[in-house]
């Protein structure tokens, strides 16, 4: 019923009670359990319904459970191991602001890269090393093609506003960069889709990107 009872790691509960987040939101209540049993999601959630929490709590979690000692941190090619899209720049920056807030003083370190910029800033912050990538589906796209990022490490992948993304017309660079992740060797990846609705596009993105995913609406 309250964060403090839910193990997320020392630093993230901490890091928690600095934001002055005490009771779980309806969609953290259910959305946390389900990401930390490992299960994949497609979450209904409109926007101030706290979905940001919801998908970056049990990432930054997993993240600073696990030890990937084995991957390059500083290169020219950026590893990330979670992947966060969203449809527009103001809502990247909007959750880079959180994941960073969340992820203070754990090790985990967030990057953010959207279009309508200059790609060279964000382009240094790459290689100085990411663990979570907040981007939009074009400007990744163009990371990906520049070998720049890489989504080979990837274990966790966040949708948000998946619906708006399809509105958007951004599906053909979700495919694309889903593709990427699927390509051998196939990692464990876990998929956390958020929308505000369910038109038969959003159905098949769950079909084709989830395993089986569990389905939550509140
Ligand atoms: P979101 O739907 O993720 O954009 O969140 C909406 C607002 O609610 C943001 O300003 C969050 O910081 C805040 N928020 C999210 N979860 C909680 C919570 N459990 N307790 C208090 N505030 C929260």
């Amino acid at each position: 019923n309250t964060f403090a009872e839910i193990d997320l790691g020392d630093a993230l509960n901490q890091n928690i009670q600095r934001c002055k987040y005490v009771k779980p939101t309806p969609v953290q209540r259910y959305a946390i359990p389900i990401s930390l049993s490992g299960r994949d999601l497609m979450a209904c959630a409109q926007t101030g319904s706290g979905k940001t929490a919801a998908f970056c709590f049990p990432i930054i979690s997993g993240i600073m459970r696990e030890q990937y000692n084995q991957r390059p941190r500083v290169a020219r090619t950026a590893f990330p191991l979670a992947l966060i899209l969203s449809p527009t720049r103001e809502l990247s920056c909007q959750i880079h602001d959180e994941a960073k807030k969340f992820s203070y003083q754990t090790g985990v370190k967030v990057v953010v890269a959207y279009g309508g910029a200059p790609i060279t800033q964000q382009l240094r912050e790459l290689e100085r090393g990411v663990d979570i990538l907040v981007a939009t589906p074009g400007r990744l796209v163009d990371l990906l093609e520049r070998a720049r990022v890489s989504l080979q490490m990837i274990r966790y992948l966040a949708l948000d506003e998946a619906d708006r993304m399809l509105d958007m017309g951004f599906e053909p660079q979700i495919r694309k960069i889903v593709e990427q992740m699927d390509m051998p060797p196939p990692g464990i990846r876990q998929t956390l889709l958020f929308s505000a609705t369910f038109p038969k596009e959003i159905q098949r993105l769950a079909s084709d990107f989830l395993s089986s995913y569990v389905f939550l609406a509140v």
